[in-house]
């Protein structure tokens, strides 16, 4: 039986003041037991919101990290070890802001997800097609090679230690959702491919949904057999709207 796991990706939101609204909106929410909770705050914030959170079953993570996973000459980069170090549990690695904006590549993603696991954080690992590629039928296949690109490099046995988020590029801020059974395709994808190197990996593996989830249409999405949980982007800086997502992904 696979935990559920909500996670809130703050982005390049917030200033120290909005922040502590924000964690204090958190630390109001009925979050439900069965069901994993964390955030990522800039790494600017990590600190204060480590902090603001402590005593709460909430997880903090860093958004990216470096390639190199321990300190030294990289001018703008955090290290996965400093994350740690700060209270960090989780770390994302490939998100498709990353991925399309900054050029990262899937080598890149696949040495962040290495450094992470190397100082004992969490990765997970975003996966996702663009609207072209979805149009041009090559959903799978995309999302399949950037899943591959880790199993090789890393091997299957990491999976138990990650999380996976399915994020559709055209989902992502733009209010459109990938229906429950679009989303579910996926999932399944993702899942038969890990379960064709380990099965039981695949089996305990939580596969995240991201893409304009909100409190409306987060339980619909939740119910899918494969859709673990949600990656939240917008609805997350919300803290009564995060609340009521965390409640939707528990029994
Ligand atoms: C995200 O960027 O991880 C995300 C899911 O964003 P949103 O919920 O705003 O679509």
């Amino acid at each position: 039986m696979r935990r559920p796991m909500v996670a809130g990706n703050w982005k390049m939101h917030g200033t120290r003041a909005s922040v502590a609204e924000l964690i204090e909106g958190v630390r109001r929410q009925a979050l439900p037991v069965d069901v994993e909770v964390a955030v990522f705050p800039s790494c600017l914030h990590v600190a204060q919101v480590v902090e603001g959170l402590s005593g709460l079953p909430v997880m903090v993570g860093g958004q990216d990290c470096a390639v190199e996973a321990s300190q030294g000459a990289l001018t703008g980069e955090v290290a996965a070890s400093q994350l740690r170090d700060a209270g960090c549990a989780l770390v994302l690695v490939g998100h498709s802001e990353r991925r399309l904006l900054l050029a990262e590549s899937d080598e890149w993603v696949v040495r962040k997800f290495a450094a992470a696991q190397s100082c004992g954080l969490v990765p997970v690992l975003c996966v996702g097609e663009t609207l072209a590629q979805r149009e041009a039928g090559e959903t799978l296949e995309v999302v399949g090679r950037q899943l591959a690109a880790v199993i090789d490099a890393c091997g299957v046995a990491a999976f138990g230690r990650a999380v996976v988020a399915y994020e559709p590029v055209w989902a992502i801020g733009s209010g459109l959702t990938a229906s429950p059974d679009q989303a579910q395709e996926v999932h399944a994808a993702i899942r038969a491919q890990l379960a064709a190197a380990d099965a039981e990996v695949a089996q305990g593996v939580r596969i995240l949904y991201g893409g304009s989830v909100k409190a409306v249409n987060a339980a619909e999405l939740f119910g899918m057999p494969d859709i673990d949980g949600g990656l939240v982007g917008g609805a997350s800086l919300n803290a009564d709207e995060f609340g009521a997502i965390c409640r939707a992904a528990g029994s």
